[in-house]
């Protein structure tokens, strides 16, 4: 993926306006600790983050369909792979939890980002 695309700026968890900053204190898909924690500004451009009070609830909207797109195609691979190595079906919930668990923190920054990117416009780098 491009680095000057959006969808790989909303991946890499950059700001929406410069695409160079970084929209959480500790960058990244897997972090375990400070999840939600983001600067109030961008360092890059000085974008504000705290757009309005309550905006962030927003993601949860985007998080829902997020989670639908990925874990019910992995339901039904679930009882795919149930039938064809006949695993059993706490194996299979096991196996589920942990993904469910796994796939938490990045959907919920990504959720996040996708938000800003659909608000705030990219406008280049350089501008301070
Ligand atoms: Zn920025």
């Amino acid at each position: 993926m491009r680095e000057s695309t959006k969808l790989y700026n909303i991946f890499a968890l950059k700001c929406p306006r410069c695409y160079k900053g970084n929209l959480f204190t500790r960058p990244g898909l897997f972090v375990f600790k400070s999840i939600l924690k983001m600067p109030e500004r961008c360092e890059h451009c000085n974008q504000d983050f705290r757009i309005e009070p309550g905006f962030y609830s927003a993601a949860l909207w985007i998080s829902y369909p997020i989670v639908l797109i990925v874990f019910v195609p992995m339901i039904f691979f679930g009882f795919l792979l149930k039938e064809r190595f006949s695993l059993s079906l706490e194996m299979m919930l096991g196996f589920f939890i942990i993904i469910c668990f796994g796939m938490q923190i990045p959907i919920m920054r990504i959720s996040r980002a996708l938000l800003l990117h659909f608000t705030i416009h990219y406008i280049g780098s350089g501008n301070k």
